[in-house]
């Protein structure tokens, strides 16, 4: 990040109606803050009441899940470049967490990026959780739904504003619901 684009994303940070982590003004931070934009206005359909903590073992989910899929959420793969058909998507809606069906991010913040996986500026408020991931021998932040804790993807810090990250998601992990159908109940 050059000067002139860090004091702009402290700019945005200070602006920010959610405590960023100070530290995310530290040029020598490698990983980014990941907190997400503190904003009802990113829903498209309406926030499910307080949803419990989903905790199956590893045979059920597998059970559940195509191999695929299960690969990416439980054993944190990644899926190729350009598979999934989620880069395709344009429509409003809201995607879900494939495994639980916790909604985890809006179209609203949906964006090309050109990576060849499905990218997000910000989630949806309080959905996913991170954590320092060093499986490439360097840190990076991976994060995962609140609920299940399926694996999603890793953030990094070369997104659009207004938060300036990029949320890089496995199609697999996400599910589409059009703004004109209902969210699927949660699973249990
Ligand atoms: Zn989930």
């Amino acid at each position: 990040m050059d000067r002139r684009t860090f004091f702009n994303h402290c700019a945005w940070v200070s602006l920010a109606p959610v405590a960023l982590s100070a530290s995310a003004c530290n040029p020598s931070q490698s990983t980014p803050s990941a907190s997400p934009v503190a904003s009802d206005s990113l829903w498209v359909h309406t926030r499910p009441k307080d949803p419990s903590p989903l905790d199956k073992s590893m045979d059920e989910w597998r059970s559940i899940l195509s191999e695929d899929e299960f690969y990416i959420l439980f054993e944190a793969g990644t899926e190729p470049r350009g598979s999934s058909p989620l880069l395709e998507e344009k429509r409003t809606g809201t995607y879900i967490c494939t495994a639980c069906r916790l909604p985890l991010f809006p179209s609203k913040t949906k964006y090309e990026s050109g990576t060849g996986w499905p990218s997000f500026w910000a989630p949806l408020e309080e959905q996913v959780e991170t954590k320092k991931d060093m499986k490439l021998g360097y840190p990076r932040t991976e994060y995962h739904c609140t609920r299940c804790g399926g694996h999603q993807g890793h953030v990094f810090e070369d997104g659009p504003e207004p938060t300036g990250l990029r949320y890089c998601n496995n199609g697999l992990a996400l599910a589409f619901v059009p703004a004109d159908a209902p969210l699927p109940e949660l699973r249990t």
